[in-house]
């Protein structure tokens, strides 16, 4: 957009939430997302720690991830959290706002709209650990969960293998209609199934439910399968086995957040794994870890969330959105 380059420094840019479709696609989001985890990996960048407290109205949990990407210069923070009333309200429960300031003078850069990126963003997340570390021949994605984030997470992972079918479970299953209707849409046969079906049957599984037991036990997995444990982003919740965690080749997006609100948490506690077995996917990216060895290795990746990967995304939505010019400025 004309006079942003000249007048830079002194404009805040606005995108808001219902130009983030038309601005950031999968393929952007994947790139973003791979290139933060491996500036994290390098000590390029990194997190802060995560604050999350429930605030004792609207039975809300508020809190902020942040960080500093010194590749990119991207600095700031997403602010958001969970506020279960808002269905009622006809708004969505989760709210997320991302804020972007000039690392070089601290003036704040843009407000960006969160809640799509968000999902976005999370669906690269395993998008990325399949394509480092799924075994190369993998033909059946099994999905456990049927939330929003499911369908995200469908369509980005369906990207990285030639996938033949897709498989499912859901705590819930009037709600696999919505697994069924995204693999139609992506051309794949969908088949309702156990989770001992899953575990034998699938080369990548993804999980991403809100649970706080279990799901996915160490005896329901057989052979070299990728998993990627995805709903486990606070201290308490749980979607897999500790002992099958402790068994897999493990990889994350950060090892703090694994190892204290990711599905980390639950092996570390009980002794079953340490933090220096626990590998971030960075490296792998960077060539530094040779990743999967062998097709008959059991791979898991816990996708926690780590502030940068909204930062990386909500980075490129300004840029594309000054490119198309649908960029809000405000002298702030
Ligand atoms: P949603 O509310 O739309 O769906 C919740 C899902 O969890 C459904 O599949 C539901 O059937 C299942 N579920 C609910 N209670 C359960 C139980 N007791 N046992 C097993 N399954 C149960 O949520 P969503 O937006 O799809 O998010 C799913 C999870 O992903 C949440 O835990 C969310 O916090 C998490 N999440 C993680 C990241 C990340 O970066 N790792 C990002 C966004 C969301």
């Amino acid at each position: 957009m004309a006079g942003i380059g000249a007048r830079k420094g002194l404009l805040m840019i606005i995108v808001p939430e219902k130009e983030i479709a038309g601005l950031i696609d999968r393929k952007a989001s994947f790139d973003a997302v791979e290139a933060v985890f491996a500036a994290m990996a390098s000590k390029d960048a990194y997190n802060f720690p995560v604050i999350r407290e429930a605030i004792g109205h609207a039975d809300a949990l508020y809190g902020f991830k942040s960080g500093f990407d010194r590749k990119s210069l991207a600095l700031g923070l997403k602010s958001g959290g969970y506020w279960p009333g808002n269905e009622a309200k006809g708004l969505t429960n989760h709210q997320s706002t991302v804020i972007l300031f000039d690392a070089d003078t601290g003036k704040v850069k843009a407000l960006v709209g969160g809640n799509l990126l968000t999902a976005l963003r999370t669906a690269a997340a395993s998008a990325v650990s399949i394509k480092h570390l799924a075994p190369k021949g993998a033909k059946v994605l099994g999905m456990i969960g049927a939330g929003h984030q499911s369908a995200f997470q469908m369509r980005a992972a369906a990207e990285q293998r030639d996938f033949e079918k897709v498989i499912g479970w859901n705590f819930h299953p009037e709600m696999l209609s919505r697994l069924a209707e995204t693999a139609t849409e992506l051309g794949l046969p969908f088949e309702e199934a156990t989770l001992e079906q899953i575990g034998t049957e699938a080369d990548v599984i993804i999980s991403i439910t809100s649970s706080h037991d279990p799901i996915l036990l160490d005896a329901h997995v057989k052979g070299g399968t990728h998993i990627a444990c995805m709903g486990t982003d606070t201290k308490g919740k749980q979607e897999v086995e500790a002992t099958l965690v402790a068994r897999a080749s493990v990889f994350t997006d950060e090892i703090a957040q694994s190892v204290t609100i990711g599905e980390c948490q639950h092996a570390v506690r009980e002794g079953l794994l340490y933090d220096i077995n626990i590998t971030e996917l960075g490296a792998v990216i960077n060539g530094t870890h040779k990743g999967r060895t062998s097709e008959d290795e059991l791979t898991l990746f816990d996708g926690t969330g780590v502030g940068l990967q909204d930062l990386a995304v909500a980075s490129a939505a300004v840029d594309l959105a000054i490119k198309k010019g649908v960029a809000i400025e405000v002298d702030f």
